[in-house]
């Protein structure tokens, strides 16, 4: 058989034998009666076979022994992966490859099924049958032509059908998580170069020395999610989407831009003390935990550096304490957030909210129903069916509850008179509402719009901040505000003083 036969019949092999669980997935999230249904089983398809067609080429261009052997592990493994996804309705995306490798023989035990042996016997089999195949060697030019051929008619099948790019974005994980064997071959690489990534030290920074080591001092860093500027009536957005936090005495930067267009390297710049989004410094949280400051991060996003602090909340560990309709929301971050601070004794405490804020493309999902309060609303996350104005309704409503919930923040710290308390928000990145034919964000910085870029960046300051700092005499008016700033800022906020702090970055200094 012909190298690129044997190709060929294994990826059809693989969609036919070992994609149940795909396809029931594919089905389950699209309408087959309509066009749009059969466009999207289409284009999934289409995927499936060039991701196939392409690793398998690639393979047999460094070696017809290599894409044997790996056709011999592809047949064995894939049943075992199925048994392993069937009968613990689970998908092998990087966490489970990750929860895998770190079972201890006692747990990998309790995996163990007779029905196990089915599936064991089914791979064994298999094999037998595919090593009486013989591979014919091909020219490498030839498969690499082949390999090549079929990844860019592919590609052109998914670039005609661009519109279906949106679906395939939102179910990517689920999807990729179900590809048999890439879902398990791939997430198991992606998991171990993580291990690697977060073992490689973090340098550690100098010392610090507090100016007040003996007040008590909090700050609140709350990072917003895709959240422009230019969406907030706070910065001049003509429709009032901060009917909240207009009324506080907020203190609202000018001209802010954030590093980045994604979340993982903006909140790594905001975190690094260099500004930078990809340094092996360690974070502003983890310094700071370990110069005694207590440290909280709570999230309902990701994307954060590796960390090393006291308290590291999920919104599913918050969940269960949470009351109110925010529960479902960003509002999720703030049970119990009281509470817990007051219920510390350390005098000095960080709290990091990291919020899913705007992130599309289902914005609509992203407020509790009484935030609604622009409509019609853009209902599918397939944006570019809605019109311009469901659009933008949708995502102004999500900045309507970000307003309230940053100003429930300010509530509580009112609330806790003589405390000096502040709370910091700036988002990640902006966001794209079809401007230039573009949505979401994640477009490369250099060509990236300003609504991509420019931020909100706004402060509330308690009066015993206020005065510790003589926050009355600053006038916030450099010409240009950014994450670099968050570090030294909520150093500087702290009363920290260390050889890396940079006065020029922090806001409050004179
Ligand atoms: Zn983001």
């Amino acid at each position: 058989m012909s190298t690129v036969k044997y190709i060929f019949g294994l990826t059809f092999f693989n969609l036919v034998l070992f994609h149940f669980p795909f396809y029931a997935y594919v089905l389950e999230h699209i309408e087959l009666g309509t066009l749009d249904g059969v466009l999207s089983f289409f284009v999934v398809t289409v995927a499936l076979f060039v991701v196939n067609i392409f690793f398998l080429s690639l393979f047999a261009i460094i070696s017809t022994t290599f894409l044997k052997l790996f056709g011999f592990f592809m047949v064995f493994s894939a049943p075992i992966a199925l048994y392993f996804m069937s009968t613990y309705n689970t998908i092998l995306d990087r966490t489970m490859m990750g929860n895998l490798f770190n079972t201890n023989s006692s747990e990998a035990l309790s995996y163990y099924h007779p029905k196990m042996f089915i599936y064991l016997f089914m791979g064994l089999g298999l094999v037998y049958l595919m090593r009486k195949i013989k591979i014919q060697k091909s020219k490498r030019v030839r498969l690499l032509k082949y390999g090549l051929g079929v990844t860019v008619l592919g590609v052109l099948i998914l670039y005609i059908n661009a519109s279906k790019w949106l679906w395939l974005d939102k179910h990517a994980k689920n999807l990729g998580a179900r590809a048999m064997p890439w879902s398990y071959v791939i997430n198991s690489v992606r998991y171990k170069l993580r291990a690697l990534k977060a073992s490689k030290k973090q340098i550690l920074l100098p010392p610090a020395t507090f100016t007040n080591p003996n007040e008590k001092e909090l700050v609140i860093l709350v990072i917003g999610e895709s959240a422009r500027a230019k969406s907030f009536s706070l910065y001049g957005y003509e429709r009032e989407t901060n009917p909240k936090l207009k009324k506080e005495a907020i203190v609202v930067l000018p001209n802010v831009h954030a590093t980045a267009t994604y979340t993982t390297a903006s909140v790594h710049s905001m975190l690094s003390y260099k500004g930078s989004s990809s340094d092996s410094y360690e974070p502003l949280p983890n310094y700071l935990q370990r110069q005694g400051v207590e440290v909280w991060w709570r999230t309902k996003n990701w994307g954060e550096p590796t960390l090393k602090v006291a308290h590291y909340q999920r919104a599913s560990d918050l969940k269960e304490d949470c009351m109110g309709e925010g529960c479902g929301y960003d509002g999720v971050l703030l049970s119990n957030l009281m509470q817990n601070i007051k219920a510390s004794k350390t005098n000095k405490i960080l709290m990091v909210l990291h919020t899913t804020g705007s992130h599309g493309p289902s914005y609509f999902e992203k407020y509790p129903k009484s935030f609604e309060q622009f409509r019609p609303v853009c209902k599918t996350v397939n944006i570019k069916a809605c019109s311009q104005e469901e659009l933008n309704n949708a995502y102004d409503n999500t900045i309507l509850y970000t307003d309230a919930f940053l100003a429930s923040i300010i509530e509580k710290l009112k609330k806790e008179k003589g405390l000096s308390s502040l709370m910091l928000y700036i988002s990640d990145h902006g966001e794209s509402l079809g401007e230039y034919g573009l949505y979401l964000h994640g477009t490369p910085y250099a060509i990236a719009p300003d609504v991509q870029k420019e931020v909100p960046f706004l402060f509330w300051a308690s009066p015993a901040f206020k005065k510790s700092k003589d926050l009355e005499e600053l006038s916030f008016k450099r010409d240009e505000y950014g994450d670099a700033n968050i570090f030294h800022s909520v150093m500087g906020a702290f009363g920290m003083k260390s050889s890396i702090y940079d006065k020029e970055l922090d806001i409050f200094s004179k």
